[in-house]
């Protein structure tokens, strides 16, 4: 085991002396929010201070879509836009424990050309999730207002960073939260997202509106030899979770593990997409447990075998093999240009992160403290105590 590990780190030691420091930009794009904020359904140029597109594939049960973010914030308030290709309603969750548990959510639809904005709180991993007032809180959004067009649906609304509900997620500016969002092709509120959900992380404003730099840099529209590698192999690396995940649930039936191997599933659909939009291979077919990265063949065995000794060991493998994606991640993004490729490795950022915590929480629970092995310690209490 031990001399494994040592590979491995030289292996990882190697891949990180190679790349190049940039600074990681968490915006897909700025401007300066010049126009006053107006909730009329119409997201203008200037209206909000930062884009990002998000994006979920068609696979069972959905049928695939891409949804705007468009926000900007002072240091009081925080205003956003939801838009997608759908007349049902669209969501977004601020910082979620682990899938959507603890989820501060928001969901908006159009109906009879008035917005319907709710102001919501998922209590378990699958919801449901219900209004504020419900748990004993309270409606917190400020203003509100939508447009339906064309098959697209729009919804705006303000709301305070910190509305003192403790069903709402206290924002703050300048900080990096971690989101989850969905669409459903209904205006009813019950109707399970069917159209796409995903994760990735939002950043806010610093509040000083005249802080932000315009951001002038155009991503390019196709991948570098570099950035087609990384892509290639986080999804492999994907592959190597959700299967990793699989096998320790057959062995030791936690069911920790067949929520997060479902997670996986979909962090791989979403490494997919780029796969699919610039027309490149996938390393390997995706059979269970088969890989062509060597260094992934070795972790998938040596992780496995160690895990399958017992409920211990099966957390401290996956916590690890979160470790090691997040330094993985990390490191490709400091080299990713492009912006679909930015978006989507943010998402599975913010995904590890969770999932990383989620495993250490269970390891808790058994009186267990884990520590990290890849991870600077400091990184590591930042996404665990998040
Ligand atoms: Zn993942
Ligand atoms: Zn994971």
């Amino acid at each position: 085991m031990k001399s494994a590990s040592l590979t491995l780190s030289i292996v990882l030691l190697l891949i990180l002396s190679g790349c190049v420091e940039t600074p990681g930009e968490q915006i897909i794009s700025e401007s300066v929010a010049s126009e006053d904020w107006a909730p009329d359904g119409v997201v203008r140029e200037n209206e909000y201070s930062r884009t990002m597109v998000v994006v979920g594939p068609a696979r069972s049960g959905y049928s695939g879509g891409e949804m705007e973010i468009s926000w900007r914030n002072d240091q009081e308030h925080l205003y956003m836009a939801l838009r997608g290709k759908t007349s049902g309603w669209l969501s977004i969750g601020f910082d979620p424990l682990e899938w959507m548990k603890d989820a501060d959510m928001i969901l908006g639809t159009v109906e009879d050309g008035e917005a319907i904005v709710l102001d919501e709180y998922s209590s378990g991993n699958y919801g449901p999730h219900e209004d504020d007032t419900f748990f004993g809180g309270s409606y917190d959004i400020l203003e509100s207002g939508g447009l339906e067009v064309d098959g697209h649906t729009v919804v705006e609304f303000k709301r305070r960073l910190n509305t003192g509900d403790k069903f709402d997620e206290a924002l703050t500016p300048g900080q990096s939260v971690s989101i989850i969002w969905a669409m459903a092709d209904s205006k009813s509120r019950y109707t399970k997202h069917n159209v796409a959900y995903g994760e990735a992380i939002l950043v806010l404003a610093s509040g000083d509106e005249t802080a932000i730099d315009q951001i002038s840099g155009t991503s390019a529209a196709t991948l570098s030899p570099r950035e087609e590698e990384g892509v290639l192999f986080i999804w492999e690396e994907e592959k190597v979770a959700r299967d990793l995940y699989k096998e320790l649930y057959r062995e030791t039936e936690q069911s920790i593990f067949m929520d997060l191997a479902r997670s996986e599933q979909s962090h791989m659909d979403q490494a997919k997409t780029l796969i699919d939009k610039y027309d490149l291979k996938l390393p390997v077919k995706d059979e269970p447990g088969v890989f062509s990265n060597s260094t992934l063949i070795n972790l998938y065995k040596e992780l496995l075998a160690r895990g399958m000794q017992s409920q211990e060991d099966a957390l401290k493998v996956a916590a690890t093999f979160e470790e090691i994606s997040i330094v993985d991640l990390e490191r490709e993004l400091k080299v990713a240009d492009n912006d679909d490729m930015r978006v989507v490795f943010q998402g599975l950022l913010a995904g590890s992160r969770k999932h990383l915590r989620s495993y250490v929480m269970d390891l808790q629970d058994m009186n267990i403290e884990y520590t990290p092995q890849y991870m600077s310690p400091r990184e590591f209490d930042e996404v665990v105590k998040d």
